[in-house]
């Protein structure tokens, strides 16, 4: 796990901004919701293999759009630009939520509104120094995978 998190962090992604989403997502269900507890969530949700591969994936579609290395340059405007009718990039967050059941998949369509925090952030980065069009979908799906799981485990 912690070749995954030293990924994230390389795009701009602390373990503690995914807990921050997490928090945002389940705060009005839990009395006592601590980043001690939410932490168990996202390491549970980072150290799965599908989940993983999904973070790998889309990080490479990311970087290999700003180093200009795709051969289908119209397809490589598209990811650039974020261009909102592409949609691959939720459907690769999808196969993460997919993981986590129904709660996850709303939390995932809520938060992607709403995006607070990094996704936020991620969202309003620079294009042209970093891609972010996989990676904010991405963020979005764990720590709405982690919010999901914390769900279902609360009595
Ligand atoms: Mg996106």
């Amino acid at each position: 796990m912690e070749k995954i998190l030293a990924l994230l962090k390389s795009r701009g992604v602390s373990k503690q901004d995914i807990i921050e989403c997490v928090y945002f997502l389940q705060k009005q269900y839990h009395d006592q919701l601590t980043s001690e507890k939410i932490i168990y969530y996202v390491d549970s949700v980072l150290s799965k293999r599908e989940v993983q591969h999904a973070i790998y994936t889309g990080i490479a579609i990311d970087i290999a759009v700003e180093k200009k290395q795709l051969d289908n340059k119209e397809l490589e405007q598209i990811i650039a630009e974020d261009y909102g009718l592409y949609g691959v990039d939720e459907v690769l967050a999808y196969g993460i939520c997919n993981l986590y059941g129904s709660i996850a998949l709303t939390n995932f369509g809520y938060i992607d509104k709403i995006k607070p925090g990094v996704i936020g952030r991620l969202n309003k980065a620079d294009h042209k120094d970093q891609c972010n069009t996989f990676l904010d979908d991405i963020v979005g799906a764990v720590a709405a995978a982690a919010a999901s799981k914390l769900a279902h485990d609360k009595e």
